[in-house]
């Protein structure tokens, strides 16, 4: 998932968009020569995501694949029965969350051909999947408490728990990894993986030097910024390090005139661009939230600092705002610019060092 906050027009600004609007749910648009562009709906805030189908041979290599629903079942139906015949030769996954791998399961087991993914991403949908079904861990709660909910948003947590699971249909038992700058044939054309992390444990781009595209997944978005959020299996974790760090890696390893496929929005030319245009909202965001720090703060009390909108009661929001505001004070305390205090209320503390 992506976030759907704290992005501006200016950060699209100097970005073009040459594909023009979007296939319609069920139709698919050629964007570069064997590679076609595909919607699917999402029932979020953030309404689509785009999935791409790559001429494999006689049939098709599937990047991405929806979240498990009827309504994407009853939309790779219509693409297999007009826009896309013939057989899915198999199905690349970027990353593990519900709108990207939803479907693989599925998928592969309707072609009987396999899901590549990168180990990361593969253990820990099995992992988040297996909570289906469980109570809200203690851990989890003490997670929130320490962040700032109040009683009524952890009653909500625990009600909803384990609902990853429900829109990721069953994923096969077996997968071929993907590793970090491996080559892979897919039809005429050789895609190198560019490995990234901070929005996703272990999240796979493709790139093509040969046509010049870049399937981005979540890394790079022309529209939104990517939801880098601390989790509660690892409340230590510093998700930001690794995206911005990852954001230079892209930007050494992928030239800046690519057409970018993303996984939202449109595709778009500016790669470079967009990613000093993300560096930068991220080394503001991280400014306010420096000068936030001069009084002690929770995690809920620096939503002002870091987010452009109003974050409501709405449980999906404030669990990302959460989670992104705790990565952003992970970032400061792991580079010693902020201490954290366990407060006699239960809540964590943060204040400028
Ligand atoms: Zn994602």
């Amino acid at each position: 998932m992506a976030d759907t906050s704290s992005d501006t027009p200016a950060g699209a600004r100097g970005l073009e968009f040459p594909c023009g609007p979007a296939p319609h749910t069920g139709s698919a648009k050629e964007v570069a020569p064997g590679v076609w562009w595909i919607r699917m709906p999402l029932p979020f805030a953030l309404n689509h995501i785009n999935l791409w189908a790559l001429r494999d041979g006689d049939g098709w290599a599937l990047v991405d694949t929806g979240i498990g629903a009827p309504d994407t079942a009853a939309a790779w139906q219509q693409l297999f029965a007009g826009a896309l015949p013939g057989p899915v030769t198999r199905v690349f996954v970027t990353h593990m969350h519900p709108d990207h791998i939803g479907m693989a399961g599925w998928l592969t087991r309707k072609f009987g051909c396999r899901l590549w993914i990168s180990r990361l991403e593969y253990l820990s949908c099995r992992a988040l999947g297996a909570d289906t079904g469980r109570e809200a861990p203690d851990d989890a709660i003490a997670f929130y408490r320490r962040a700032g909910w109040d009683e009524e948003a952890l009653e909500t947590y625990r009600a909803r728990f384990g609902g990853f699971g429900k829109m990721v249909y069953a994923l096969p038992d077996s997968f071929r990894r993907l590793r970090d700058g491996e080559e892979i044939t897919i039809g005429a054309h050789t895609w190198r993986v560019v490995m990234g992390n901070g929005h996703s444990p272990e999240h796979a781009c493709l790139y093509c030097p040969a046509l010049q595209l870049l399937i981005s997944g979540d890394q790079v978005l022309p529209g939104i910024s990517s939801n880098v959020s601390v989790f509660p299996a690892e409340p230590d974790a510093n998700p930001l390090a690794d995206w911005l760090a990852s954001l230079d890696k892209l930007e050494r390893e992928v030239p800046a005139g690519v057409l970018v496929l993303p996984s939202h929005n449109e595709p778009f030319r500016g790669l470079h661009q967009r990613i000093a245009a993300l560096r930068g909202s991220q080394h503001q965001a991280l400014e306010r939230l420096r000068q936030a720090l001069a009084q002690p703060r929770r995690a809920v009390d620096v939503y002002g600092a870091l987010f452009a909108r109003p974050i409501t009661a709405d449980h999906q929001l404030m669990s990302m705002a959460t989670g992104e505001s705790l990565a952003h004070l992970n970032y400061l305390v792991a580079s010693g610019e902020a201490r954290a205090a366990l407060g006699e209320d239960g809540c964590t503390w943060y204040r400028r060092a």
